[in-house]
């Protein structure tokens, strides 16, 4: 007589092509390099994947929150994942097995949803946002059903005399509803076809300006956005940041959006905003920004500190405005690195130099830390406030996990 089959179940995590922004969070987040990419998906190796959560929280759109109840052997290998266009439906016959077999399911995923499981020592920065963040709309407009914008502003933020040609886009939803939070970020989606001959995906971009719009009361969000013309050293066309740069006023754009759970500022009018950027990483820093200064008239008393670089005085954008925002508002510390005639200067550098007023902010527990820029960033800045932490006298491995767990410390690199 044949004894009880064995049948080895996996809850299959699955990324949604329809959803998904190819902002490559997930790929950056997982700490076991399960994640991967072509020019078309991003997709989950079955055989790596141990469902540990940690991409989930900080994907911008749920797309990475997909799973599929397989038998083992059948899980989809990455080369078909590349070509999907839609997810498979879920196999009926595989979840029947799992109810008829005697061998227990291997359901190492089966916390999905559950952000509070997370093991916060996986990641950087927070997976949950502040405690007194507003609630955020995400998806409300998707690949398959967006919805359009039209231009009404659009100028060049960097000195004529420099070759970063950054810009300060203004777009504006007419009565269609676009409710966004400072710290998130919209999709947009670029006429054409790629090399395969399928649409472009959306290219995503942090929102520059506050909550109740760029302008006070009108249905409409700022972008910054740099035109891209080169990469490592190569000559590359940025298909979406310079159709973007292109614009002119009445074009109408295709968006999606609202995505960001996470990166977002305290409500709570007396925490602090220790603000960390480069170049167009200070997109969302301008957003917590003008939204505090506009608040501050209402009672607002935390305090706001910022860090910016760029690589000269001209190519910083929103330099004009920035420095002319009063010192009792916002104590601004700018960091040049390719200034002719001087050293080179990081944020990390100006971070140092103002210890112990980063060290003051660090104690304090309404400090809320933003980092937003370029990737490189991100472990000069880390290692620049754990020296700070420690020559005061701060425990930083148990600071940083507190910041992490209090969802106090953003980090949005690329
Ligand atoms: P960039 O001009 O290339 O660089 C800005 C400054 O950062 C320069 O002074 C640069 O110095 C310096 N820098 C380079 N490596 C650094 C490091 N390891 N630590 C600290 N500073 C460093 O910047 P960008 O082209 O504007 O790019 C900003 C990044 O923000 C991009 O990757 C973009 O994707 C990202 N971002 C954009 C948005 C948006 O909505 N537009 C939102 C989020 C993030 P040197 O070059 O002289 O070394």
């Amino acid at each position: 007589m044949n004894g009880p089959v064995s049948i080895e179940v996996l809850r299959q995590h699955l990324i949604d092509p329809e959803i998904c922004i190819r902002c490559n969070t997930c790929e950056e987040t997982c700490p076991i390099d399960a994640i991967t990419h072509d020019e078309n998906n991003y997709v989950v190796r079955a055989d790596v994947c141990n469902g540990c959560m940690a991409c989930v929280p900080p994907c911008p759109t749920g797309a990475i929150d997909n799973w599929r109840t397989v038998l083992k052997a059948d899980a989809y290998p990455i080369e078909e994942q590349f070509t999907w266009d839609v997810l498979p439906e879920q196999n009926t016959m595989a979840v029947a097995s799992v109810d008829q077999s005697p061998v227990a399911a291997d359901t190492s995923a089966d916390t999905a949803g559950n952000a509070s499981g997370i093991e916060v020592d996986t990641v950087r920065g927070s997976v949950v946002p502040p405690w007194s963040a507003a609630k955020p709309y995400v998806n409300l407009y998707t690949h398959k059903a967006p919805t359009t914008a039209t231009v009404v502003g659009n100028y060049r933020l960097t000195d004529a005399s420099t070759q970063s040609d950054i810009h300060h886009i203004v777009l504006d939803f007419g009565s269609m509803p676009f409710p966004v939070l400072e710290g998130q970020s919209i999709g947009v989606l670029p006429p054409g076809a790629a090399a395969d001959g399928r649409p472009h995906h959306a290219r995503q971009y942090s929102i520059a300006s506050p909550r109740d719009g760029e302008r006070p009361g009108y249905n409409n969000v700022s972008l910054t956005v740099k035109r891209v013309s080169e990469q490592h050293g190569d000559s590359i066309d940025g298909v979406c940041s310079n159709y973007l740069c292109d614009l002119k006023k009445g074009d109408v754009v295709t968006v999606i959006g609202p995505f960001g759970g996470t990166f977002l500022m305290p409500n709570h009018p007396n925490s602090h905003l220790l603000m960390i950027c480069t170049g167009t990483g200070s997109a969302p820093m301008r957003a917590m920004t003008e939204y505090r200064r506009r608040r501050r008239l209402k009672g607002a008393t935390g305090k706001l500190m910022l860090f910016f670089g760029a690589r000269t005085k001209e190519e910083l954008p929103y330099f004009g405005p920035l420095t002319n925002l009063p010192k009792d508002f916002i104590d601004t510390n700018l960091a040049f690195s390719r200034t002719p005639g001087q050293p080179r200067r990081y944020v990390q550098d100006a971070m140092r130099e103002r210890a112990v007023d980063v060290a003051y902010m660090l104690k304090d527990e309404n400090t809320h830390i933003y980092v937003c820029g370029l990737k490189g960033m991100e472990d000069g800045v880390l290692q620049a406030l754990k020296e700070i932490a420690e020559q005061h006298q701060m425990d930083w491995e148990a600071l940083w996990a507190r910041l992490k767990k209090e969802g106090r410390l953003h980090l949005e690199t690329y």
